[in-house]
């Protein structure tokens, strides 16, 4: 069996008679007060064919021998020269912690350096890189949370491998040109007199020119210190006139602590603590929740959050329905130039690849929603939002959240059904997304442009908006309705706790978006996927049919729909089949209504003249309004 000596170093109260007690398993008394550690305390363990003697020095910030316990930990260092010698550091504190850790490091010791409390250290927002530490310094670095026995077993390994390369590191503190030249000259006297040759001779040297009281006085009684007295005397003058400075010593100790400020800036990424944050949150919620300010703040990032979700996910919606579209037609012409039967291509063309189609256009949008949403909730802003929009939705019997979700169906109210997920009472989810198909999504605009645009053409704007703005009203009567009857009573009292602000991490922010997305994809596109092809049958069927004619299922069921339609004013089957195909998709209604009436789209305003005045017209857009949503919707909801 091997034997390796160990010594514990570090500042008091950095946590060394807790590591002592986790490596060797004994029940020193550990205090939270520095000077309790006066005298050493030994303890073994094994590991592999070690047996590994552990020494728990004093606590020290230094090694310059002024205090009693200085004196007791660098005599056990110097003259038991222990295998190696761990520093336990407090990584909360390295400031102060790494002086003792160059001066072991002068002193040669066999240094393995230990970052304890990294616990406390991440809690006040530091985040060290141990592998860059270990370069620099060139010694093995080792993080532990000591009273947790985090990391013991990684530093016992550490502690063996650095007793069997029992290499040292060869570190040296830079002390700049002049300072270097006169170390390198007393280091040369120090060893061509024989003097302290236990010692490294530049760390005598170093000593010598702080003034060290312990080395001086050896080199005093040895008798053959003449020279090195003199020649020091000579070099401090010269150096102490050229810098101007009374004292050399302190301008050692100030290239020291200039050299470790360095290497915490190289090695340690500072965050802010919780404390900062909470101050620095407060200060921006001064801005986003004020009075004024709050309103037009939240509808920026609405609008940022909309431009997101449906003007950067515009490319990839129309690749994705450029990819369909080349598909469906690539494999129907292929099917017919194999022979198939028309109603074979019309049903992989149209119904199944049509139908996967309509469910992953939606796709780009959704993530893109939940990206933004992501965003917003991991940085904090969402509960912001909430917060100033709760007054306003709370009138609404809604709560603040709400909005966000609204706001998102004048986009699509797919993303928005899905976006609901972040309210967090049932109650409002239900009734939130019950008024949802009531915001005017994208896919009903070309609704409202045809017949405003063919019957309105004076107030097109007006007429267009006027859709929307009923869709509102309706929407908060809806609400209102709803919560009276079925969630009467249940006034949940808001508590918008106001986390601090944190800048999202990029990975959570995209496991977040694809959590939801990926949910959307599973439990939608079923329903979208096989309510597509239930259409396509329903406007194909009986065999033979012209697709969506009246002879076919679709048009008997919409010649059958018409009376219902009548007191509407657009009681005809056409109206009735490009409602129904409008379930499918929104979009769908204007180029049915072209291929019903048998006319390019172009033409098809003049002939809408004929089956519709501005009375039935404005019905018509209305009926697209508040009727059944698209299939996609109905899944998601
Ligand atoms: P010593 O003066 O260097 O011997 O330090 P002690 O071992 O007496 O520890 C001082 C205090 O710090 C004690 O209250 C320990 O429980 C605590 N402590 C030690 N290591 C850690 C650590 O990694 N994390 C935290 N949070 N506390 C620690
Ligand atoms: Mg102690």
């Amino acid at each position: 069996m091997g034997e390796i000596t160990v010594a514990l170093a570090g500042n008091p109260n950095s946590g060394k008679t807790t590591i002592f007690n986790s490596l060797t398993g004994a029940r020193q008394h550990v205090g939270n007060w520095p000077g309790v550690t006066v005298e050493k305390k030994e303890g073994t363990f094994n590991l592999n064919s070690f047996q590994v003697k552990v020494v728990d020095l004093p606590g020290t910030y230094s090694l310059t021998a002024y205090s009693l316990d200085e004196r007791i930990a660098r005599d056990f260092l110097v003259r038991e020269r222990p295998h190696v010698v761990v520093v336990v550091v407090d990584a909360s504190n390295l400031e102060r912690n790494l002086y003792l850790v160059t001066q072991l490091l002068e002193l040669g010791a066999n240094v393995v350096l230990d970052l304890n409390m990294i616990d406390l250290a991440e809690r006040k927002g530091f985040c060290v890189k141990p592998e860059k530490l270990s370069k620099i310094l060139g010694v093995p670095v080792v993080l532990t949370v000591a009273n947790k026995g985090e990391g013991i077993e990684e530093l016992k390994k550490a502690v063996v491998e650095a007793a069997k390369r029992g290499r040292k590191s060869s570190f040296k503190i830079d002390y700049g040109r002049d300072i270097e030249g006169g170390i390198r000259e007393l280091q040369k006297a120090v060893k061509e007199s024989g003097v302290l040759v236990a010692y490294p001779p530049r760390w005598v040297a170093i000593k010598i020119l702080e003034k060290d009281a312990e080395v001086l006085e050896r080199i005093e009684n040895s008798g053959r210190g003449e020279r090195i007295k003199a020649l020091s005397l000579q070099i401090a003058s010269r150096l102490e006139s050229k810098f101007g400075y009374g004292d050399l010593e302190t301008l050692l100790v100030e290239k020291r602590y200039g050299f470790i400020s360095g290497l915490i800036r190289e090695c340690v990424e500072r965050k802010m603590s919780f404390e900062e944050r909470v101050s620095v949150s407060d200060r921006i919620d001064r801005v986003v929740t004020n009075k004024f300010l709050g309103i037009p703040i939240f509808f920026l990032v609405m609008w940022l959050t909309f431009e997101l979700t449906f003007t950067m996910a515009a490319p990839f919606v129309d690749l994705i329905d450029v990819f369909f579209t080349w598909l469906a037609s690539a494999s129907s012409s292929l099917i017919s130039s194999l022979g198939g039967p028309v109603w074979l291509s019309s049903l992989i063309a149209d119904g199944v690849i049509g139908g996967l189609g309509s469910v992953l256009v939606f796709l780009p949008n959704i993530l893109m929603l939940f990206l933004a949403i992501a965003i917003l909730e991991d940085s904090g802003y969402m509960a912001r939002a909430a917060f100033v929009m709760d007054r306003l939705m709370h009138a609404l019997g809604l709560h603040g959240k709400s909005f966000i979700p609204m706001v998102i169906g004048f986009g699509c109210n797919i993303p928005a059904v899905m976006a609901t997920r972040t309210l967090e009472s049932r109650k409002d989810r239900i009734l939130t997304i019950l008024i949802i198909p009531l915001m005017s999504c994208t896919a009903r605009l070309p609704i409202y442009t045809l017949f405003a645009g063919a019957f309105f053409p004076e107030h097109q704007g007006l007429v267009v908006f006027s859709l929307y703005f009923l869709g509102i009203v309706l929407a908060i009567l809806v609400a209102r309705v709803f919560k009276e009857i079925f969630f009467r009573g249940e006034v949940a009292p808001l508590v918008m706790e106001l986390p601090p602000y944190r800048v999202p991490s990029f990975r959570g922010v995209l496991i977040h978006m694809w959590e939801r997305g990926s949910l959307f994809l599973k439990k939608a596109g079923k329903i979208i996927f096989i309510s597509v092809i239930f259409i396509w049958l329903l406007a194909s069927l009986p065999f033979g049919v012209e697709y969506g004619s009246q002879a076919s299922f679709i048009g008997k069921i919409g010649t059958m729909f018409a009376p219902l339609l009548r007191p509407a004013g657009f009681g005809t089957w056409q109206a009735a089949v490009a409602l129904l195909f409008g379930l499918v998709a929104k979009e769908v209604v204007v180029g049915a209504l072209g291929t019903l009436y048998g006319v390019e789209e172009g033409a098809l305003k003049s002939v809408l003249m004929h089956h519709f005045n501005p009375l039935s017209a404005y019905a018509f857009m209305v009926m697209s309004l508040i009727y059944i949503p698209c299939i996609a919707t109905i899944a998601v909801i």
